[in-house]
């Protein structure tokens, strides 16, 4: 699949992938999962449990999905926020702006 993906993407697979779950928090890698096939921004950070897992996984049952009660635009805003995290260093843990 790696070899579909154009190069100009490749960079934001790689960060992605090396997130750790956007719903358990397992420690990546981790797959990245399409919400929309060749939507290469709209991609998020999953174990394999929580992607492919029969009875855990979006493609399965979702029993991981449901327990944390989140979709895919949940785990999407997750993958989102740990890459800026990681970009501007953890706002998270700096002082509140005002918008
Ligand atoms: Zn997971
Ligand atoms: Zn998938």
């Amino acid at each position: 699949m790696n070899n579909k993906i154009p190069s100009r993407y490749r960079p934001h697979y790689a960060r992605v992938k090396a997130l750790p779950c956007s719903v358990c928090d397992a420690p990546g890698p981790s797959d990245a999962h399409h919400i929309k096939q060749n939507q290469h921004y709209t991609i998020v950070a999953l174990c394999k449990d929580c992607h492919q897992g029969a009875f855990n996984g979006w493609h399965g049952q979702r029993r991981m999905w449901n327990l944390k009660k989140m979709d895919e635009t949940d785990a999407l805003a997750v993958t989102i926020e740990r890459l800026l995290d990681e970009q501007t260093g953890h706002p998270k843990n700096g002082k509140a702006i005002d918008f």
